[in-house]
């Protein structure tokens, strides 16, 4: 049984309620971000203190990241282009969506985009 694109909303909504909550979460347990604390200005001693904010705000940004692409994805399912490559138009393989329904790239595309980032 294959998954439908219908499917593939209802867990894209369901996901966005579970980001939005992460978000939520690390919002209020720590204050980060704040302005004016440049790292220049921190002695050797606070280098833990350092690394622990860098963490947090690396978290707090992979997961404010990956919500925005939940939301664009739903965004694109009420405009009827879900599922098709926002880079090279062509159908993404509904194994991927599976994997990965916030996506929008095709397998192609994202190994390019990874390879140009490095990685
Ligand atoms: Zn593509």
């Amino acid at each position: 049984m294959t998954t439908t694109k219908a499917e593939l909303y209802g867990v894209l909504l369901d996901m966005r309620e579970t980001y939005r909550a992460k978000l939520e979460q690390l919002e209020n347990s720590k204050q980060i971000d704040a302005p004016g604390t440049g790292y220049s200005n921190h002695q050797a001693d606070d280098a833990t203190m350092v690394y622990d904010q860098t963490v947090d705000a690396s978290t707090f940004n992979s997961v404010k990241n990956r919500l925005r692409q939940i939301e664009e994805s739903i965004a694109r399912h009420e405009a009827g282009t879900y599922g098709i490559c926002e880079n090279c138009g062509n159908e993404i393989d509904i194994a991927r969506l599976e994997a990965l329904p916030y996506t929008s790239l095709c397998m192609r595309c994202a190994e390019v985009r990874d390879y140009r980032a490095g990685m």
